[in-house]
């Protein structure tokens, strides 16, 4: 049967992604496509959370591979979601993967801040897995950021809660990176007491050493000189990762590297050429060219440990150049990620900007009626204490006939502005929105009548009051104002509060114009005013 034909329900999906998700994966490729299919199984389920879950595995296998450009893409948009949906947990677990984008691309002060929130974030929906991980990435970051003695409090930290989580095999990961951390900041002797007690954790558990904690190991005594137990560890952890068959393209060659750097240690140069060549053999296949940099650099430290000053200078040479094309594709490759990151913040300022301009009328910059469909229904429904109340230009025909279209639009852009300032003055939440034409919605929290009534009033007064010689030349400006408030209204919806202030709107026009109309509409007031102005 077909894979993506067998829908998991909900809680099968979700264990899936916690196994991707709460477990280390040396191979990205498979998980990544396996992500793939736990996306499209969340999208027939229509759960949106797995979906972004599905997704972020996707963006970490991807960084894993090695496709940090494309990570950095795509976590944008699951962080706002995680963001805007309160999902902490997943939240958290952005953070910790923009930290390690930011640690690809040489940020060590970015990726401790990601590290640090990835950390912050953790509370009791955080899984045993992310108390401990998030701890000793965080350790990593500060490592990676120079400041030792705080990586070593929380990689202790880390280490504790695997006991007291635990997570003992977790442990044996915890120690890696401490005795990785140690090692690549050339703490050789520290490096080497937490190597020992990896050791001596594994001897405890009978846990197997897996290739990627043979090659620490190997590494660290490399660095401390002790050669033939570097050389056995690097054998051990070839054949280790020989017999699982794994296929992550440069780790063998890195393997055959330290292999052969062991070798060399130890005055055996001819095994240790032959380590050299099988790495070289591999890297050329596969096209690692950072990988061949360190083959060349060890190919004139095997001609030199040997005497052969010339082959030496000439692999010498051959390191230099492939260094120097190393360095210029590695900055290539961080600036396609820092133009990936850019893009991608610009388009989501782009889609905010866009969002925030089709609620706003062009003419005036109030809001428009599709941000009051938005937003009055819930103010509706929470505050018993809301008056809404239409204002409507009197006479504006005339202003636009005896002077012109322009001198209206003038007038409606200050009308707008009064009627923003004055009721900033009443109500600080309120606002004011341009329904279309002439005619405009105020919208005041937590104002109930008779008090809204009075400051409508006074409003009205101050548009009148306005001078408008400036713009009209003489012809008044006025404004008649229909009122609803939810405390008297009987349907408790957008459209009911809209008629009723509709039909008040309609008996001030009726009652002679410049004048505010409160309360529950009569039955003669009935016949609501736009159905007038239109039939009209
Ligand atoms: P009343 O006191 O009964 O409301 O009379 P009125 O003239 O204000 O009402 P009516 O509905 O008859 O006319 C409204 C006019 O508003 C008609 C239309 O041309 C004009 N109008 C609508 N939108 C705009 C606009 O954006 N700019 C300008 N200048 N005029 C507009
Ligand atoms: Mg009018
Ligand atoms: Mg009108």
């Amino acid at each position: 049967m077909d894979p993506d034909r067998e829908v998991l329900d909900a809680e099968r999906l979700d264990a899936a992604l916690l196994e991707l998700e709460d477990e280390i994966h040396w191979d990205a490729i498979p998980m990544l496509e396996l992500a793939e299919r736990y996306e499209r199984q969340a999208r027939l389920l229509g759960d949106d959370m797995l979906v972004a879950r599905a997704q972020l595995s996707q963006a970490n296998m991807r960084m894993r591979s090695g496709d940090v450009a494309e990570a950095a893409q795509r976590i944008w948009q699951i962080h706002q979601w995680a963001i805007d949906h309160d999902a902490r947990r997943l939240t958290a677990r952005t953070h910790l993967i923009w930290s390690a984008i930011h640690r690809h691309l040489g940020d060590a002060a970015q990726s401790l801040e990601h590290a640090l929130l990835s950390v912050e974030l953790l509370d009791d929906t955080a899984t045993a897995h992310m108390q401990i991980w998030h701890r000793a990435k965080l350790a990593d970051a500060l490592a990676f950021a120079g400041s030792f003695e705080t990586a070593r409090e929380r990689f202790d930290q880390a280490e504790r809660l695997t006991t007291d989580l635990d997570r003992p095999f977790l442990r044996l990961y915890v120690l890696n990176n401490y005795a990785y951390s140690e090692h690549a900041a050339g703490n050789y002797e520290h490096a080497e007491q937490v190597a020992q007690r990896l050791r001596a954790l594994a001897d405890t558990h009978s846990f197997e050493l897996d290739a990627t904690v043979l090659d620490t190991i190997g590494a660290i005594e490399l660095g401390n000189g002790r050669y033939a137990e570097a050389e056995q560890t690097m054998l051990q952890c070839i054949e280790k990762y020989s017999l699982i068959r794994r296929d992550d393209a440069d780790a063998m060659p890195e393997y055959l590297l330290n292999l052969a750097r062991a070798q060399r240690g130890l005055g055996a140069y001819e095994r240790a050429q032959r380590s050299l060549d099988e790495s070289r053999r591999l890297c050329a296949d596969r096209e690692l060219g950072h990988f061949m940099v360190q083959v060349y650099q060890e190919q004139a430290e095997l001609h030199a440990a040997r005497g052969e000053f010339a082959e030496a200078y000439e692999a010498h040479k051959a390191f230099f150049a492939a260094y120097i094309a190393l360095r210029s594709r590695q900055r290539e490759a961080q600036a396609r990620t820092r133009q990936a990151m850019f893009e991608t913040a610009e388009a989501r300022q782009e889609a905010e900007r866009f969002r925030e301009q089709a609620r706003r009328d062009p003419l005036t910059g109030l809001r428009n009626r599709r941000f009051i469909d938005e937003q009055l229904p819930r103010l509706i429904g929470t505050d018993p204490d809301l008056t809404v109340a239409l204002v409507d230009l009197d006479h504006f025909k005339r202003i636009n006939d005896q002077l012109s279209h322009d001198v209206g639009d003038q007038v409606l852009v200050q009308v707008a502005k009064l009627l923003e300032a004055e009721l900033a003055a009443v109500s600080p939440d309120g606002f004011v929105a341009r329904m279309g034409g002439e005619e405009f919605l105020m919208v005041l929290p937590g104002c109930p009548t008779p008090r809204a009534g009075r400051e409508l009033d006074r409003i009205r007064r101050a548009v009148g009051a306005h001078n408008w010689a400036g713009i009209t030349h003489g012809l008044p400006v006025t404004i008649s104002i229909g009122v609803a408030c939810v405390s008297e209204s009987e349907k408790l919806t957008q459209p009911g509060l809209l008629s009723t202030a509709d039909r008040n709107l309609y008996a001030a026009k009726h009652g002679g114009r410049d004048r505010v109309v409160c309360g529950i509409p009569s039955p003669d007031r009935a016949r609501p005013y736009r159905d007038r102005a239109s039939a009209a």
